[in-house]
């Protein structure tokens, strides 16, 4: 029997909505992707007409998604904002070289262009010498603490107002999850937050926080958009992965599962009276740090003086040094169709 697409009762059903099981055609999941989407950046106020937006784009499903919808509704809406791509290139050699291609090709595709910040320009080390010396049991850690200022820094050098980053209702979903199984109110507090940073740092906005991933895979794949889709080379065997397992299979019992947990993790927000630390300048670098130095500068000098363990040593009772944690997962630009858990739990 055919089935028709209950939203314009017309053309043939083509999918499922993950998100509600409602059987639609293509047209109307796009209409119906694209204006929610749209909806979050209304509702929550995400851009002021006039902003230089940062888009922070790793050639993976999110972030080809994200540029291809901000582009489409920043047209359709008369936004008003500035986009432009900004990469990180951590220096993984079959990884990231081969990302960047594709956000090369976005740039072209898109019309908004691109700016790529490397780590070995900005710490003059790759990941790929960071792992020869310290091996793959806290690269990720290195990796994210670097690659969130190297966000930050290119955003400035390009003079953005705002960040926009690909985080979908999966990711926070796990990353509310995490910080429950740790403990950690304060994180808890700051993850469920749809825009992020407005307290020194760069403002960092989720326009996905209510998008289902598996809604960003098919409008990716329907629209036959150009995107990256390999592991990173270091990926471990996260923590997070078994989050992201524990999520997938509620989600396959109950679909609303992964937007109640995220409600829930609002509620805790509101209900919370963990404080973060206040925010300063780093003595060293004059990054955003709430210690004397910044993370990065405490795991550079450890990388610089042959001791790359230095940074990342657990003082007693304080959690790690200078707050740095033993993330199985970096900060968020790697793809995350690598399964890697690259916007782990160094707060989005
Ligand atoms: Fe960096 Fe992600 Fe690779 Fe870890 S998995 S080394 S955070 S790109």
């Amino acid at each position: 029997m055919v089935r028709h697409c209950e939203l314009c009762k017309a053309k043939r059903a083509a999918l499922v909505r993950p998100r509600n099981r409602q059987q639609v055609c293509k047209d109307c999941f796009y209409t119906a992707f694209e204006e929610e989407i749209h909806q979050t950046i209304v509702d929550n106020k995400l851009f002021n007409r006039g902003d230089r937006v940062a888009v922070a784009a790793s050639g993976g499903k999110d972030s080809t998604v994200l540029a291809h919808v901000l582009t489409l509704l920043n047209k359709r809406h008369d936004y008003g904002l500035d986009l432009f791509l900004l990469s990180i290139d951590e220096g993984i050699a079959g990884y990231r070289d081969d990302s960047l291609e594709t956000v090369k090709r976005n740039e072209t595709q898109y019309g908004i262009p691109l700016e790529v910040v490397s780590y070995k320009t900005l710490y003059n080390w790759t990941m790929d010498e960071i792992v020869k010396e310290i091996g793959l049991k806290n690269n990720c850690t290195f990796c994210g603490v670097f690659r969130r200022q190297a966000l930050d820094r290119g955003a400035a050098k390009m003079k953005a107002v705002k960040m926009a980053t690909g985080h979908n209702a999966d990711d926070v979903a796990e990353t509310i999850l995490l910080n429950i199984v740790r403990g950690d109110i304060a994180r808890l507090a700051r993850c469920t937050s749809i825009i992020t940073g407005e307290e020194g740092a760069l403002p960092r906005c989720k326009p996905f926080k209510y998008t289902y991933e598996k809604e960003i895979v098919m409008y990716a794949y329907f629209k036959k958009l150009d995107y990256f889709s390999t592991e990173c080379t270091y990926s471990p065997n996260a923590y997070r992965g078994f989050a992201r397992e524990f999520i997938k299979d509620l989600e396959a019992i109950r679909p609303q599962a992964i937007l109640d947990i995220i409600s829930s993790g609002e509620r805790f927000r509101i209900d919370s009276t963990a404080k973060m630390p206040e925010q300063g300048l780093c003595e060293r670098c004059g990054y955003i740090s709430s210690q004397k130095w910044c993370k990065a500068c405490v795991l550079l000098d450890g990388l610089n003086r042959g001791l790359p363990k230095l940074g990342i040593t657990r003082t007693r009772g304080k959690g790690l040094a200078n707050g740095v944690e033993n993330a199985s997962g970096g900060g968020k630009l790697a793809s995350k169709d690598d399964r890697s858990p690259s916007k782990a739990n160094i707060d989005f």
